[in-house]
Order: structure tokens, then C-alpha cells, then sequence
């Protein structure tokens, strides 16, 4: 497990266990079979139909946002039909040193995924790139080779690379050490809601890769521990979260810090107004590239849960003594309501974890690492929170509150359809 100090060498191979191995989900492209319906559609018109911005579900006297219940409910999911996605590109036509390719390989890595087979040609010129793409389409990968490559063959580079979350910052520390594994590079990241002392110590040595949230980034660099002048290369990552959770003008400041003669690499799912923007005032002539996923809405089954106020905790008991609900997710509004919930839970017998803002970072990945494991059945969580993480086989995501807008219904369920095993979808509508 990387910690958000460590300072190692990339190297201490790990088992693979990633999706490199046939039948990843890269290897396919999900298509609906027909009969689409967009997302949008089905919220009454417009991404964020039915979802008041601001508003937020059941509790603490909030305003809840107003959704048509037949808009969560998918009872004759799509089959997808697979598609081979064709890569342009082997990993040996990139031109990466020879170490670079082997160790790809023997992580059993065989085909470019579509955002890699893309964006990674035009990275290796030197061009700034955006790349829409999600997680889970193997986007680390593809902006940590090719600046692997850089930093071993140009020399003096350094990559700053933001997030939006502290689990995307370790996530994206821990690809580094897969893919950086053994040529003696040295990353750190430096996240916030942890002590900021190592870090202070972490940057006074030469970190290749410095990975962190924008916020804690901004800090270090206003006190003089991290040095804008060494940066070379830079990557937004998850640029439209980082946005969303108001981190644009820590972007705007650093961005500004750090010398024109860069290379910028921008990764978002969307590209929103203010997106577009910070695009245009801070990247050189980019070249984009898109894979955006297919909407996966449509494959997953969904449904709602009536309840009565009175017993909406029963309810969702009830609906947890059922065996096939083997690895749920259940989305709660807020910090201290998800907190709450996960407690009853445990107190019914349930074993549950939760993650939330008021967390401490270890304690959150101790909590993701329980219920990754196996040893929670379920996972309470904030939309916040549950942002870039990665759980297989999740069989089940339960909106205990509703969402706030179409973008966090949509993502929420997500967290169940990926890779083979599809999921349910299932929402908590008050009765009234
Ligand atoms: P990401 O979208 O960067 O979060 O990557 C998701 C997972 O896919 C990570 O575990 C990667 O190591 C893995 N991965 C990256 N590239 C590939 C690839 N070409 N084929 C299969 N798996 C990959």
C-alpha cells in the first residue's frame, strides 16, 4: 500500500491483478443493441433534469431534490453486444525503451486501450493533449508511460500531476509504481487532510512524479517546498471533478506558477464550460482525443424502493437480508448521515464500512481496503467520497438518498456495472 509520503523508487513489482488480462474490459466496447436511450432522456430532457443543483436528498431538513421515480427504473436492461476494440498501435509501435515495453508485458498488458492507443503517439511528440476519458479506461497509463519515457530519456523533468481526491492520488501513485517499477524514479504525493510535515521532507528530495490534490499542492508551493520552476510537465487528471469540487482557482494559481514552456495534459469525462476555459488560458495548441464510454445506464437493471419515512431504515434492512445483495454500495447525502447509517448497520449485524469528507485519509482507505477485501458487505458512502474509487464485482448500488443531479445517478450506478458482472440499481422514493 503506497503511502501519501512515501518517497520509494518505483520499484517492488506487485502481482498483477489489474484488468490486463483477456477479457478486460478494454478489450471491448460496449454498444447498446438498439433502442437507446440517452440518459438525458430519461430526466426529462437535459443532463440535469430533475436534479436541482444545490438540493439535497432526504435528511436533515434539506431540500430534496425532485425526481420522477420511473426515471430510475431499468427492468429490462440491454444486453450489450461486445465489440473488439481494434487498437491502431502495439505497445511496441510507440517507441517506449525497451524496459518500458517489458515492463507493460509482464504485467500482462497486450493491447493499447482506446484512450492509450490515442493519446500516447501525440504525448510522445511533446503536444499537450486533452483526453476525455473516465476511470477505468487504462488513462493513467496512458499519460504515466509516455512521461516515464520523457523523464528517462530528456532528463531535468518533472511531472506535477493533480486530482481531484486523495484516493486518485494514491491510485494514480500506485499505477506509477506498476508501470515505473525498477528504473529508479522517485514520486510523492502530497494530499491534504494528512500531516504536511512529510511531505515538507518528501520534496526536499528529487521527485520525478509529485502527485496531489490542488489544494495541499498550492500550500507547499506558497510556503517554497515545492519548486514551480522545476516543473516540466503537467497533468490534470479528472479535471472536470477537480472543477466541481471548486478547486479552480487553486488550478488557475498553479498553472500560472509553473514555467509556459510545459507540457500540459488535461484528462476529464466532460468538458464543461469552465473546463473549456482553463483549456484555452493554459494549454498550447492541444490535440484532443475522446473514448468516452457508452453510457451504461442502459445495461444496468434498475429499480426504486418505495418506503414510508417511519420505516425507511427497516426497509433497507429488509431489502439487505437478502443473500444475492452480496457487495453493495449505499449512497447517503451527507457526511454525517452515511457515518450514521454505517453504524446502525454494523449495530443490526450488517457489516459495513463507510467513507466520507470527515474521514481521516486512513481512515478512509482502511475502509475501502475492508470492504475491497470482503470483510464489509457493504459500503456507505458520499458521492464526494466514493469519486475514483475502484471496487470489482460490486452486485448492487443503492441510492439510500437520492442523488442531487443526473451526473451523480449516473455515476453512483456505474459503480456496479463494471467489467462482466452487471449489477442493480436500486433507489430509495419516499412514498408521499
Ligand atoms: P485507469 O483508467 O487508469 O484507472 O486504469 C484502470 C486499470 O486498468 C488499472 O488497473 C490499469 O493498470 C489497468 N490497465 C491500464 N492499461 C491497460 C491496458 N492496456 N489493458 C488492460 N488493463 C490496463
Amino acid at each position: 500500500m503506497p503511502t501519501q509520503t512515501s518517497r520509494r523508487p518505483s520499484s517492488g513489482r506487485r502481482p498483477y491483478s489489474g484488468s490486463g488480462k483477456p477479457g478486460s474490459s478494454f478489450n471491448r466496447n460496449r454498444r447498446s443493441s438498439g433502442g437507446s436511450r440517452s440518459g438525458g432522456s430519461r430526466f426529462g430532457g437535459g443532463r440535469s433534469g430533475g436534479g436541482n443543483r444545490g438540493g439535497r436528498g432526504a435528511g436533515g431538513g434539506r431540500k430534496q431534490p425532485t425526481f420522477d421515480p420511473s426515471q430510475f427504473i431499468n427492468k429490462n436492461p440491454i444486453q450489450v453486444e461486445e465489440a473488439v476494440y481494434v487498437p491502431k498501435h502495439t505497445f511496441s509501435d510507440f517507441g517506449f525503451h525497451k524496459d518500458i515495453a517489458d515492463t507493460v508485458a509482464k504485467l500482462g498488458i497486450e493491447n493499447p486501450s482506446p484512450i492509450q492507443d490515442q493519446a500516447i503517439p501525440l504525448i510522445m511528440e511533446g503536444k499537450d493533449v486533452i483526453g476525455l476519458a473516465e476511470t477505468g479506461t487504462g488513462k493513467t497509463a496512458a499519460f504515466l508511460l509516455p512521461l516515464i519515457q520523457k523523464t528517462l530519456t530528456q532528463g531535468q523533468q518533472q511531472t506535477l500531476i493533480l486530482t481531484p481526491t486523495r484516493e486518485l492520488a494514491l491510485q494514480a501513485e500506485a499505477e506509477f509504481r506498476k508501470f515505473g517499477a525498477g528504473f529508479k524514479l522517485y514520486a510523492t504525493s502530497c494530499v491534504g487532510g494528512t500531516s504536511i510535515q512529510p511531505q515538507i521532507r518528501a520534496l526536499k528530495r528529487n521527485n520525478h512524479f509529485v502527485i496531489g490534490t490542488p489544494g495541499r499542492i498550492l500550500d507547499l508551493i506558497e510556503r517554497g517546498n515545492l519548486r514551480t520552476e522545476r516543473i516540466t510537465n503537467i497533468v490534470l487528471d479528472e479535471a472536470d471533478r477537480m472543477l466541481d469540487m471548486g478547486f479552480i482557482h487553486d488550478m488557475r494559481k498553479i498553472l500560472s506558477g509553473v514555467t509556459k514552456n510545459r507540457q500540459t495534459l488535461f484528462f476529464s469525462a466532460t468538458m464543461t464550460t469552465e473546463a473549456k476555459n482553463l483549456v484555452n488560458d493554459f494549454m498550447r495548441s492541444p490535440e484532443s482525443v475522446s473514448v468516452k464510454k457508452t453510457d451504461v445506464t442502459n445495461s444496468i437493471a434498475q429499480d426504486v424502493v418505495p418506503y414510508e419515512h417511519a420505516h425507511k431504515f427497516d426497509t433497507l434492512l429488509a431489502l439487505l437480508s437478502k443473500d444475492e445483495l452480496k457487495r453493495v454500495i449505499i449512497f447517503g447525502s451527507m457526511k454525517h448521515s452515511v457515518e450514521k447509517l454505517s453504524q446502525e448497520l454494523n449495530k443490526n449485524g450488517i457489516k459495513a464500512e463507510s467513507i466520507h469528507g470527515n474521514k481521516s485519509h486512513g481512515q478512509r482507505q482502511r475502509s475501502l481496503g475492508a470492504f475491497k477485501s470482503g470483510n464489509a458487505r457493504v459500503l456507505v458512502a458520499t458521492d464526494v467520497a466514493a469519486r475514483g474509487i475502484h471496487v470489482d464485482s460490486v452486485s448492487h448500488v443503492i441510492n439510500y438518498d437520492l442523488p442531487n443531479t443526473f451526473e451523480d445517478y449516473v455515476h453512483r450506478i456505474g459503480r456496479t456495472g463494471r467489467g462482466v458482472h452487471k449489477g442493480q440499481a436500486l433507489t430509495f422514493v419516499s412514498k408521499k
